[in-house]
């Protein structure tokens, strides 16, 4: 803690006056600005400008971070942010979520030589969120209106990143949602304590002001079809992630208080939105005083949990078939969700769920970890006799996502998939197979980062201007 800061701890440890207290609030906030400020510009300098930007190799967008960090360490703090949104359409966004410890951070040369990591998403964030503050980011001023437009289904990162990129250029941009705001997993998966929602609502707004066209309560292939999209439209980008819920086929899955994952953390986004949330309101949806399981190793399960424990659950329970070293998630998650409370059952798997018509208890089974098998990987397999039996008034699964099967959905059964259900793209053209529509994100990916949507996004945007220049040097020749 800095003198500055102490001494303001002492005096306000003394004054009970609220006038005077509040006055401090104000002192502290600014002493707070002050050394967040000094905090970035000290770690800032810790860049030792390698040479070998390992960071910005492992970083997906190939951030400049080596010249951004130089930059904020001799204080010139606009032009690090417009060297940050080079690259990146939403680097506070990044700076927040991203994992940074598998990207950028954990491949920091200092990190490596074992004297701590460069902090390079905090100062990320905070380079973007000072630019925020003084006014200097602003809505894109298109120097051409072209007549030519793209239709945007989904208005998650891949989507809105791709529709920035275009604007640039001075086409025409709609995106389609089938939510009431724009955002994808970024309002309502990732949870709010992970990424503030005033933080992608301020985003949103500054597309809408550059013109960007959102047409919002619309699912496409039930409001809509792909082809009044294609008609519309000189070409379409379909964005639109994944969301099927993985399933467990169990005894008693039809119980009343079991809930896949996203239904629990939209309720929740909502919720903190402000929204009225019937389901939230009258308990259903509320972890409140309950005991609650959720079963998952992954990120949406560390969410999920973490979600539980802020709504004041009575106790949280994880169960995963693998043990610690072997899960799926972020181990910072796991670190900070043991820290608020929440028990871990490793090398467990939910056999039966009991209840009459609500869920009363699990009944688990103890795994252990084979011997890896040709991929490498040990898988869990049960030991007999071993089950035992935990109460619970509420279950989450969050067992992963798989694509929608948009063929049917789009009811386009020449939209060609992958065998997992993704739609398959010319990685080079990010065409599909059917001509002049293109897709980006976790719809191509399967479940992935909002890092990777964002380079999605803006890859495909440059093949869609090369193709739609293509299209209109064609027309002008025909002409
Ligand atoms: C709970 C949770 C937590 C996560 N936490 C992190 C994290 O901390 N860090 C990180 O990097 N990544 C995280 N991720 C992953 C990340 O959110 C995704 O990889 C990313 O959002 C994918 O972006 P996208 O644009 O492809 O799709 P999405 O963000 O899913 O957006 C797709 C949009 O398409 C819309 N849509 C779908 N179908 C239709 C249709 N037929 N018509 C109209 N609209 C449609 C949807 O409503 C949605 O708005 C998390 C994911 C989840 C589920
Ligand atoms: S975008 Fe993500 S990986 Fe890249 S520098 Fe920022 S935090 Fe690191």
């Amino acid at each position: 803690m800095s003198e500055k800061m102490m001494k303001f701890v002492q005096v306000n440890k003394q004054t009970p006056n609220k006038r005077r207290a509040d006055k401090r609030l104000d002192d502290f906030r600014e002493i707070y600005d002050e050394f967040i400020h000094d905090k970035a510009k000290e770690q800032s300098s810790r860049c030792s400008q390698c040479g070998v930007p390992f960071c910005q190799i492992h970083c997906p967008l190939h951030n400049n971070i080596p010249d951004w960090l130089k930059l904020t360490a001799e204080g010139r703090l606009q032009e690090a942010s417009e060297l940050a949104h080079s690259t990146n359409n939403m680097p506070e966004i990044c700076g927040r979520i991203c994992p940074q410890d598998r990207l950028c951070e954990g491949n920091c040369v200092i990190e490596q030589s074992g004297h701590g990591t460069v902090t390079i998403g905090a100062v990320e964030k905070y380079i973007t969120d000072t630019a925020w503050e003084k006014g200097w980011i602003k809505p894109i001023k298109v120097v051409t209106e072209l007549n030519q437009s793209v239709g945007i289904i989904g208005a998650g990162p891949a989507g809105l990143a791709c529709a920035e990129e275009l604007r640039k250029s001075g086409f025409k941009i709609t995106i389609y949602d089938r939510y009431d705001r724009p955002g994808g997993l970024l309002i309502y998966g990732i949870p709010n304590f992970k990424l503030e929602k005033f933080v992608v609502e301020r985003r949103s707004k500054l597309l809408k002001a550059s013109g960007i066209k959102f047409v919002l309560n619309v699912e496409i292939g039930k409001d809509l079809t792909l082809e009044n999209l294609k008609k519309e439209h000189d070409a379409v980008l379909i964005a639109t992630g994944v969301y099927k819920p993985r399933e467990i086929d169990i005894q008693g899955n039809n119980l009343k208080n079991i809930f896949p994952a996203m239904e629990f953390l939209t309720t929740s986004n909502k919720k903190g939105l402000g929204d009225e949330v019937k389901s939230f309101d009258n308990g259903t949806l509320n972890a409140h005083g309950k005991d609650v399981i959720v079963i998952g190793g992954g990120d949406t399960a560390m969410d999920c949990v973490r979600t539980a424990v802020r709504q004041n659950a009575k106790t949280v329970k994880c169960l995963y078939r693998r043990d610690k070293e072997n899960m799926p998630g972020s181990a910072r998650e796991v670190y900070n969700a043991e820290e608020e409370g929440v028990e871990f059952i490793w090398l467990s798997n939910p056999k039966k769920f009991l209840g009459s018509e609500k869920i009363s208890s699990v009944i688990i089974e103890k795994m252990k970890l084979s011997n890896p098998d040709s991929s490498g990987r040990r898988k869990p397999v049960s030991i007999p006799n071993s089950e035992f039996e935990i109460k619970a008034d509420m279950v989450i699964k969050a067992l992963g996502f798989d694509p929608e099967n948009l063929p049917k959905l789009f009811n386009n059964p020449d939209l060609e998939v992958s065998k997992w259900g993704t739609i398959k793209i010319n990685l080079k053209s990010m065409e599909t197979n059917i001509k002049g529509i293109f897709a980006a994100g976790d719809i191509v990916r399967g479940a992935s980062l909002v890092v990777w949507a964002i380079r999605d996004g803006r890859d495909a945007a440059v093949t869609i201007k090369k193709y739609l220049e293509n299209k209109r040097d064609k027309k002008i020749i025909a002409a």
